[in-house]
């Protein structure tokens, strides 16, 4: 069997839709995950080893903190930075995952919550690659529900001082900087963001090991032992659980476009693979009616999530999208991606399983995306309270 490589997936001209810079963005980002990130993403995989030297060249294209403005980063629009997270995730959804981690959940909230000098300090090194972050939120007992965390900031003089465990950090042995959420007990437990540099006493990051998903992403644990932190690393714009749900809201926005690049990825190697595979009567299995089926459904429900995301990046580019839109395009897209890869996996028969072929990692990839940013069901739940009203959680 030839080699096959991606072509791209637009059934009803998707491409009119974007304009030149749009296009431009994603041709850019797309050419780079083919030269650089395909011809090592099996090994990287099969190794468990995220591609660290990748870091500086996707600096470079600006991937970084791409939709902020100033400190260096590239200023796109919501739907350029989409299209950007489309092709990574059509690469890999871990180099993806670092990617949507740096930017929406460590640069973003630096942008937002911070003050001038938090921002001088990290942004324009964090845009360059030159200091890596990661998001603690999650811990051992609680995930869909961070409003029950347990770590612990405590004010004492000009510092704070932080207790607790952050669980299945991704990046977290990696970075330079975390931004750690903590419930503050000196202000009746509001949650607060924090700074921590990675090489404060107290601080330790173990990786977790065994993953059969995400493999070219490092996943860690976090532990904070009376860690002191000056009060000036506070981010001061953070208050109660909204804050890291609107990192999350911008993350799961790239998820969305990312979702469709895996699909895409997907579909476009099962749709090449049975017209170029023959069964009965010498014919290609794309000749059957049952595969045809699947083909269909896979072309169907790409080109829907195609339109609702597109349509969730120019209501976000006109400052009028909710948080559901995005729950939606998150839950959809990434629905709609595994069971792409699955139905893929299913045409490629045996060599669906093995890494020649990129599906079967981008199924095991889909099941961490499927359950982390809000898992499947609880953007059910927010999507039912937002047309009901009533909170159902
Ligand atoms: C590879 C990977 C990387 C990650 N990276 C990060 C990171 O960088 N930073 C970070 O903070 N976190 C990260 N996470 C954690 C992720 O966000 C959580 O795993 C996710 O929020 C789900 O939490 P949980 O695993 O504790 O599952 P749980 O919350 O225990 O959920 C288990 C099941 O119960 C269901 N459930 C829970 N509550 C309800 C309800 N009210 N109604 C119906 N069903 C419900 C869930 O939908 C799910 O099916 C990562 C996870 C993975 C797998």
């Amino acid at each position: 069997m030839p080699a096959i490589k991606f072509r791209g997936v637009d059934f009803i001209e998707f491409d009119t839709l974007l304009n030149d810079d749009e296009r431009l963005v994603r041709d850019t980002a797309r050419k780079f995950i083919e030269d650089n990130l395909v011809p090592i993403i099996e090994q990287c995989n099969r190794a468990g080893r995220f591609p660290r030297e990748l870091v500086k060249p996707m600096a470079d294209l600006g991937f970084f903190g791409a939709s902020l403005d100033g400190y260096g980063c590239a200023g796109m629009s919501n739907v350029e930075y989409g299209l950007v997270t489309q092709e990574l995730e059509r690469g890999d959804s871990g180099v993806r995952s670092f990617v949507s981690v740096q930017s929406a959940l460590v640069m973003y909230p630096i942008y937002t919550f911070g003050t001038d000098e938090q921002k001088n300090t990290w942004l324009p090194a964090m845009q360059k690659g030159e200091k890596l972050g990661c998001f603690g939120l999650t811990e051992p007992d609680f995930g869909s529900n961070p409003g029950g965390m347990r770590t612990r900031a405590r004010k004492v003089g000009k510092e704070y001082v932080l207790n607790g465990e952050k669980m299945w950090i991704t990046s977290g042995s990696i970075a330079d900087v975390a931004v750690i959420w903590a419930k503050v007990e000196n202000e009746g437990d509001k949650i607060r963001g924090f700074l921590v540099e990675t090489d404060r006493a107290g601080f330790k990051a173990d990786d977790i090991h065994g993953k059969w998903s995400l493999r070219a992403s490092v996943t860690s644990g976090l532990s904070l032992q009376d860690v002191r932190i000056p009060e000036s690393n506070l981010l001061p714009g953070t208050g109660g659980l909204k804050s890291p749900l609107m990192c999350l809201n911008q993350a799961r926005y790239g998820i969305a476009w990312g979702a469709v690049g895996a699909a895409m990825a997907c579909y476009d190697c099962a749709l090449q693979y049975s017209l170029l595979r023959k069964q009965f009567r010498n014919q290609p299995i794309a000749s059957h009616q049952l595969v045809q089926e699947k083909l269909t459904w896979m072309i169907n429900e790409i080109t829907k999530a195609q339109l609702l995301v597109l349509q969730v990046g120019r209501l976000k580019d006109a400052g009028k999208v909710q948080h559901q839109h995005i729950s939606m395009a998150k839950r959809n897209n990434v629905w709609m991606a595994l069971e792409c890869a699955r139905l893929s996996r299913d045409l490629l028969g045996a060599n669906g399983v093995a890494d020649d072929y990129p599906i079967m990692r981008h199924l095991m990839n889909l099941e961490s995306v499927k359950t982390y940013e809000g898992t499947h069901d609880i953007h059910t739940l927010i999507i039912g309270a937002s047309v009901t009203g009533i909170d159902a959680f």
